[in-house]
């Protein structure tokens, strides 16, 4: 593997920040990830990067910054109802679900458009319309940077949560992602019950989807909404969801009765981010080269030469106004780097 440096980011991130790799290197086959080791041993410090698709470049990168292009979809194992389908992390994630739509398996059908790598997938749990991918993943296989050895992780082991793993917590950065293995369905269990997609199936006139049929409302939605990357730099959905109790729920419903909750347990609700956002003032609003995307507030756009800072620092404006507002503070969902 080759080290190149001063690498310029601007093109490996989706909200398009200029930013420079001190070190720079691409895995670019199996072989190299047997090799890593005598490279990490040099640097202090390691970045892992995808496609960029949720990190905000807020510096510089010191130390080593690894980009995990190795590629490979395969069919392990297969039975008369389920299959298990292995991809290498430098795969596009959008290009694994294309896969498993040509070949009717089914399980990724609501993630699909999801930007980024595979490799990536299990670092936040990747999730859209209510699937997520701990609903699919059978294990992850990761080099541990540190110990120089892999590891397997079990479904039960990457700790899932929301838009949470434990390659977010305690492997953040020392664990490099090299492959994920799912279990998909040939007899397809449809979750179709967010609002949006429902909305959108009967707009097609479809009672009965298909598995394509259900990407292919999901992309329509995705498309009309959110922001092409490459056009407007952005990073998807900034924040995270909060959960507040059910007795604060109840507290807020008062003051705003159209407060959109969605229970989790008997205890606690999820609280549209975007909603709140929107309450704040904050939809469509636009200081300098910065702005909230006008159709979905969740999202920080990038109209073009913004840096880092000034992004973090709009975010920042947002999470204190909310909170002054409703008393709620919001977690960023995108890795500040
Ligand atoms: P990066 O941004 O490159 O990295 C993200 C994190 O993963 C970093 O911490 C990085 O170090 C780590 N990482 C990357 N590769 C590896 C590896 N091989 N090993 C170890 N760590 C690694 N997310 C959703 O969950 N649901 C959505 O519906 C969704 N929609 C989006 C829509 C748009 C328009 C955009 C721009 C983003 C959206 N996202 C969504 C966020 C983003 O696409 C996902 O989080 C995606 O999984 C990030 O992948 P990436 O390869 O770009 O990761
Ligand atoms: P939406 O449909 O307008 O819904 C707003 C929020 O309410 C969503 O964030 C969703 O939470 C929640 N919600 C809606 N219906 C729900 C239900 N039936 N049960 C439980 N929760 C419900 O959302 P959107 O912004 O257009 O996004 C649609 C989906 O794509 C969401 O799942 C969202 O997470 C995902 N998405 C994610 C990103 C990202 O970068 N992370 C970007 C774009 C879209 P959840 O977010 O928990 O699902």
């Amino acid at each position: 593997m080759q080290i190149s440096r001063n690498i310029s980011l601007q093109p490996y991130n989706t909200f398009g920040i200029e930013a420079l790799a001190e070190n720079f290197a691409v895995i670019e086959t199996i072989e190299d990830i047997a090799t890593i080791s005598k490279l990490t041993k040099q640097y202090q410090q390691w970045h892992l990067l995808g496609g960029g698709s949720n990190i905000l470049f807020t510096d510089n990168l010191s130390g080593l910054t690894l980009y995990n292009q190795v590629k490979g979809i395969f069919i392990v194992q297969e039975d008369e109802t389920t299959v298990l389908i292995k991809a290498f992390a430098g795969e596009k994630w959008n290009d694994l679900v294309q896969f498993c739509l040509q070949h009717n398996f089914a399980g990724v059908e609501n993630l699909s458009l999801i930007p980024g790598s595979v490799g990536a997938a299990p670092i936040q749990n990747i999730g859209a319309y209510g699937v997520e991918l701990k609903d699919v993943l059978e294990y992850v296989e990761a080099y541990h940077l540190d110990k120089h050895e892999t590891e397997i992780f079990s479904n039960k082991a990457c700790r899932f949560g929301y838009r949470d793993s434990i390659f977010k917590q305690q492997y953040k950065n020392r664990l490099l992602i090299v492959a994920i293995t799912l279990r998909l369905n040939k007899i397809p269990k449809l979750v179709i019950g967010y609002g949006s997609l429902q909305q959108q199936l009967e707009k097609m006139g479809i009672v009965k989807p298909t598995i394509q049929q259900v990407a292919e409302a999901v992309n329509i939605i995705r498309t009309n909404k959110l922001p092409d990357p490459a056009k407007i730099g952005n990073a998807g959905s900034f924040f995270k969801n909060p959960t507040i109790s059910k007795f604060r729920l109840h507290v807020l419903s008062e003051q705003y009765a159209d407060i959109p909750g969605f229970a989790l347990d008997e205890m606690n609700f999820k609280i549209s981010a975007a909603w709140l956002i929107e309450q704040a003032g904050w939809k469509g609003k636009r200081e300098g080269n910065v702005g909230c995307n006008p159709l979905q507030p969740l999202v920080i756009v990038n109209y073009g030469g913004a840096t880092g800072k000034e992004i973090y620092n709009f975010s920042e404006a947002i999470i204190q106004s909310v909170k002054q507002k409703f008393g709620i503070e919001l977690e960023r969902e995108v890795n500040i780097w």
